[in-house]
């Protein structure tokens, strides 16, 4: 059997038939032409949050171009975040780390209901491994903890299909939620006492227990829970299907329905669920994927 691992981000395949279902395959080379032109173009814009990186894990920038309204796009059936105005309008679109190197396609709507095609490349880029020693009832469940993990993780896929509206004078830049050592370890493939587990889908920061966690962007409380292998947790929704979450957590100082501004304090740093030591788990979600939330911070 199929587990995920904690800090859950969902069934993969879902995910990546989402992006990836009518997708065709290209050759190679043009994939890889088309992921160094957009670097290219990419180096030349002026600083955008979140920034593009079209790589699985990664957020693609797609200009839908002008249009009186906002159109609606769509990966599969999942709707996506679409900023901008009359002039431009741009699908911000989350790549699942299970997505696949090369064609992937969105669906865009006008208000007419004619619909149109978008076709971009997804590059390549090979994440690294982790091996980790943990406690061994964290890696091989027993029954209880196993049907206690089911049960969390059908709440949990309800909490990550939240969809409401952005809000109109939205800026995605987020701040970091605590000050700490940030570790490159999103999409880390991870290793847990040998046995190969889903890959690392957020942004580890190293802070003592009890450091509050602040708000990166404004948002609203929608999940408040103690999980098996996540610990004390917040999830935020900050409209349009963008999402954050925080793991670990000693204590939690919100709940859920509550509002909050940039910069308020939602929780404390702790060492709950599977850790190895006291840190703040955080990930960042995307049209229900998780993407790496340091391409919302300034660098
Ligand atoms: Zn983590």
């Amino acid at each position: 059997m199929h587990r995920s691992p904690p800090e859950s981000t969902g069934p993969a395949l879902t995910r990546r038939c989402a992006l990836l279902g009518t997708a065709g395959l290209l050759a190679l080379a043009s994939t890889y032409a088309g992921a160094a032109a957009s670097k290219k173009k990419q180096q030349q814009q002026p600083e955008v949050w979140p920034r593009a990186s079209q790589v699985p894990g990664g957020v693609a920038r797609l200009s839908l171009g002008p249009a009186a309204k906002r159109p609606a796009a769509f990966a599969g059936d999942v709707p996506l975040l679409v900023l901008g105005d009359a002039i431009d309008w741009t699908a911000v679109v989350g790549i699942p780390l299970a997505a696949e190197p090369g064609e992937a396609r969105i669906a865009v709507r006008s208000e007419s209901g004619s619909e149109r095609v978008i076709a971009y490349a997804i590059g390549t880029k090979q994440y690294r491994e982790q091996r980790l020693t943990v406690p061994p009832r964290t890696v091989d469940l027993s029954p209880e903890d196993e049907a206690r993990y089911q049960r969390e993780r059908a709440h949990l896929a309800t909490v990550m299909a939240t969809l409401t509206d952005l809000r109109p004078d939205a800026s995605l830049r987020m701040r970091v939620p605590v000050p700490g050592r940030r570790s490159s370890s999103f999409g880390l493939r991870r290793v847990f006492n040998g046995q190969s587990r889903n890959p690392h889908s957020g942004m580890d920061i190293a802070a003592g227990t009890g450091t509050p966690v602040l708000a990166p962007l404004a948002g609203r409380v929608i999940d408040t829970g103690d999980y098996f292998f996540n610990g004390g947790t917040v999830w935020l929704d900050h409209g349009g299907g963008l999402l954050t979450m925080y793991c670990h957590l000693s204590r939690v100082d919100v709940k859920v329905g509550d509002v909050l501004k940039t910069g308020e304090q939602l929780a404390a740093v702790g060492a709950t669920g599977r850790v190895t030591g006291p840190h703040l788990h955080w990930s960042v979600m995307l049209n229900r994927a998780m993407v790496d939330p340091a391409l919302f911070i300034a660098a």
